[in-house]
């Protein structure tokens, strides 16, 4: 196989069933290593606001029906924005992809060719169903900047200001528990063969997802530290 086009980048996406707090962690991982926090809904608008080809005008108009957009569109995506942002010299945190096995396969091999095989990792937070059912209707989620969750309705009202300080704290209508009946539907259908693609690659790694924001982090910290060695930011997180 040659060299890979791009040298020293990495990527990583963090994988987990909706309210395993893969956003939280994906923000704090992009932000540890100065990488691209890459939103898949997020940079899906922004190329629609960039296109107006046949094809990005009918996922637009499936979207709007309620529909998700298809996977060879996302893919498209997907990759056309993952180049750019890693020929620009960031390295990317993917929150929200791979999200189907088609996209899994697709942006791969992808990236394999683009970055070779030690520089793709995924990460898969692991949290049971039960768990998971509790902290949708205890979340709250700040209206201007929707990293910032915070899964306990005793301290954080409906109406409070974010403790982060910039916008008022809600919950999202997309935690009601039949719309979380739907999500997980599609999480398992979906995603989970999409996860199990990525572990027979051998780029997968599970964490315990049930413990708290901070326990989570400090485990996907060391497990980074370990892979990917001198690369990884030693800093104030690093007490051992
Ligand atoms: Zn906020």
């Amino acid at each position: 196989m040659s060299t890979p086009p791009l040298k020293n980048q990495f990527v990583i996406s963090v994988m987990g069933p909706p309210g395993s707090g893969k956003g939280t962690q994906a923000y704090l991982l992009a932000k540890k290593l100065g990488a691209f926090h890459f939103i898949t809904s997020v940079e899906g608008k922004k190329y629609i606001a960039a296109h107006n080809d046949p094809e990005t005008k009918r996922q637009v108009a499936r979207y709007q029906e309620g529909l998700l957009f298809e996977s060879p569109w996302t893919l498209r995506v997907v990759k056309d924005r993952t180049q750019s942002i890693l020929e620009s010299g960031q390295d990317i945190v993917y929150d929200g992809s791979p999200r189907t096995l088609s996209e899994a396969e697709g942006l791969i091999l992808f990236l394999f060719q683009l970055l070779g095989r030690e520089c793709v990792m995924a990460i898969e937070l692991n949290v049971g169903e039960e768990e998971l059912k509790s902290r949708l209707l205890k979340r709250r989620v700040c209206d201007r900047n929707h990293s910032h969750v915070f899964i306990d309705s005793e301290h954080y009202k409906v109406g409070d200001p974010c403790p982060e300080g910039d916008g008022v704290l809600q919950k999202r209508d997309i935690d009601d528990p039949s719309v979380f009946k739907t999500r997980m539907e599609e999480f398992r259908n979906l995603t989970v063969p999409a996860i199990e693609f990525l572990r027979k690659e051998g780029v997968l790694t599970v964490i315990n997802g049930e413990e708290s924001i901070e326990n989570v982090w400090r485990d996907i910290d060391k497990e980074l530290a370990r892979r990917l060695g001198r690369r990884w930011p030693r800093g104030a997180h690093d007490n051992d």
